[in-house]
């Protein structure tokens, strides 16, 4: 493999290329996504400086069929999407037709887009994501190289703790069938204080950390202090 995607795990690309036809479905395994889409993109408005995402340069990292760099881009931001799986970027270029969108999107990873266009977007997100990476400490510091000195990286993952494995895996995946078996992987789980760890050390400073809980009874998600399963995360330059 060429020096530049060491980064990728060929056999976690293969779960998101085969199920990728269903990524606009709001009933397929992406439900999740789909769910919780107005409640991230909210988060990452309020946050993004003044006027909010309105005019920014913004960066989706693992960004898949389009979820979120959809609804950026309808906020009114510049978005490019980037992923290093084919069939969600088909996916991705064919809903934004639909939509009358215009997202850039490219199969590129953080790392390699880092060399070639550093200190260029105002935001950057990458969502869901740094569970799927063989070292998600260099996904992170890629995006930090991509971010101006104002920027602001906003990060979404899994926490690891019994509870999580629970809930994110046994609830997600066996229980409630939400998810594929094998979609997700308990030692890939980060926990709040390791994306902190790696964060400060690429320089950045955490800004808000802010759960986002499912309630399998209302099977409802929503935003609030508890950070056991599924967390958002907002970082600037310290
Ligand atoms: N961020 C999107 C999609 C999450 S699914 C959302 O939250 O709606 C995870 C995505 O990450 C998949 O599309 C997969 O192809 C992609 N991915 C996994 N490893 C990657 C890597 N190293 N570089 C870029 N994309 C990657």
């Amino acid at each position: 493999m060429p020096e530049t995607t060491h980064n990728v795990d060929p056999n976690e690309i293969n779960k998101f290329e085969k199920l990728a036809a269903r990524w606009w479905d709001p009933n397929s395994e992406f439900k999740p996504l789909h769910d919780i889409n107005p409640l991230r993109m909210d988060y990452i408005d309020r946050r993004s400086g003044t006027r909010g995402l309105k005019g920014k340069k913004v960066l989706d990292v693992g960004c898949g069929g389009g979820l979120l760099s959809e609804a950026m881009a309808e906020r009114g931001a510049i978005v490019t999407g980037i992923d290093m799986g084919k069939a969600p970027l088909d996916v991705a270029r064919l809903h934004q037709l639909e939509s009358g969108l215009d997202i850039d999107y490219r199969q590129v990873t953080a790392e390699q887009l880092a060399q070639e266009q550093p200190g260029s977007f105002d935001v950057v997100t990458c969502l869901e994501m740094l569970e799927h990476v063989p070292d998600p400490e260099a996904v992170i510091a890629a995006c930090t190289t991509l971010i101006r000195d104002d920027g602001r990286i906003f990060l979404s993952t899994i926490n690891r703790n019994p509870k999580a494995w629970l809930f994110a895996v046994i609830g997600a995946e066996y229980l409630l069938n939400m998810l594929p078996k094998g979609t997700h992987e308990y030692s890939k789980f980060i926990r709040p204080s390791e994306m902190e760890a790696w964060a400060r050390h690429s320089g950045l400073q955490l800004t808000d950390l802010t759960g986002m809980s499912y309630n399998p009874l209302t099977r409802e998600y929503r935003l609030g202090s508890d950070v056991s399963v599924n967390y958002l995360a907002s970082f600037s330059r310290a």
